[in-house]
């Protein structure tokens, strides 16, 4: 069995959530990777270098210098033959690409899978991460997205793939590149950052966000926000943690002034150490949480940031 995983990239780098996506595709056999863009070539040859890949499909065209889902979309589909899965981690292109894949090839979807059973089975959460369905699928063809916090990424280095020019086929011509906004920041991506300081409402405003980021930068942690927050303004959209924001599963999720909705929670119960602080001991955030301070935290994080310091 062979699978393609669709290699997402940003700024030159391939994002690590695609390599947690080849290590999914590698329970499943043998891994081919697709990077899609214009003026590749480093990003062919890290792909190239990623353990488990054997070959690396090449599609570098000027109508793919933007990741439109539409003609990446009809590149995949027209690249389909061969393979039995075709996978991409769950970032924004992925998840805007591959079910127009999946509606393009008359398959079903399996989206955001957290763990491969066999080669028809997987396991997804439902219900904001209450439950874990498990899913078979008899389609000729699994089209599926994998939550890259779930699978340990695939070393960056060690692989030595062949690579392979793909060319493009027509595009369907659907949509076109307007403008991207992206925030720019220092610190890790959001998403796979090892260690992530979240703060809520409890912070009462943005200029309060200010008190993390002496602990963020002693951890080198990312920043990221309850929807209260971001819905109140205090720091942009894509700080969001949870169902509607980013799941993260980092080594150490600090949950500041955050009451652990469930819809929170979604985003960030998988992390393997929670610390919470909270003046409220009723909080919910409480019941997931392995260390727990009850406190103000306009006392305790200055605190913290201090002894953080000293260290
Ligand atoms: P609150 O619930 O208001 O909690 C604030 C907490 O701060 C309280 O526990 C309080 O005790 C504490 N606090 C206040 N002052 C202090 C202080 N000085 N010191 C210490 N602690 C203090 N939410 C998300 O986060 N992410 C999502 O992706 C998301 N998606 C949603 C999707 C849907 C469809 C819906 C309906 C809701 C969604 N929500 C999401 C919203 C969610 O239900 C909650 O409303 C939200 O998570 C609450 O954010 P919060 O914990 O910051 O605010």
């Amino acid at each position: 069995m062979t699978a393609l995983v669709l290699l997402d990239h940003i700024d030159g780098h391939i994002i690590q959530a695609s390599r947690s996506a080849v290590t999914a595709a590698a329970s499943l056999g043998e891994v081919h990777g697709l990077v899609v863009g214009h003026g590749l070539d480093g990003i062919v040859q890290a792909a190239a270098g990623i353990a488990g890949i054997s070959k690396v499909l090449k599609a570098d065209a000027e109508i793919y210098a933007k990741p439109l889902a539409e003609p990446i979309a009809a590149l995949i589909v027209a690249l389909a033959g061969p393979y039995d899965h075709i996978l991409a981690p769950s970032t924004a292109t992925g998840k805007n690409v591959l079910p127009r894949v999946a509606a393009l090839l008359d398959v079903q979807p399996i989206s955001d899978i957290i763990a491969v059973v066999d080669a028809e089975t997987f396991v997804r959460p439902i219900y904001a991460g209450n439950a874990l369905a498990t899913v078979r699928s008899s389609d000729t063809k699994k089209v599926i997205t994998v939550r890259g916090a779930n699978f340990d990424p695939a070393p960056a280095e060690g692989g030595s793939a062949s690579t392979e020019d793909v060319s493009a086929p027509d595009s369907p011509s659907l949509s076109k590149f307007v403008s991207a906004e992206l925030s720019k920041s220092e610190r890790p991506e959001l998403a796979s950052a090892r260690v992530v300081i979240s703060g809520g409402r409890g912070m009462q405003n943005g200029e309060n966000f200010k008190l993390l980021d002496p602990i963020a930068d002693s951890l080198g942690a990312a920043i990221g926000a309850s929807r209260a927050a971001v819905d109140a303004g205090y720091v942009p959209n894509d700080y969001q943690v949870g169902q509607t924001g980013k799941i993260v599963a980092p080594d150490l999720y600090v949950a500041i002034g955050i009451s652990g909705a469930i819809q929170h929670l979604a985003g960030m119960k998988d992390s393997k150490v929670i610390v919470a602080i909270n003046k409220d001991e009723d909080a919910p955030i409480f019941q997931v949480a392995d260390y727990g301070l009850v406190a103000d935290l306009f006392k305790a994080v200055p605190e913290l940031a201090a002894e953080l310091q000293k260290a």
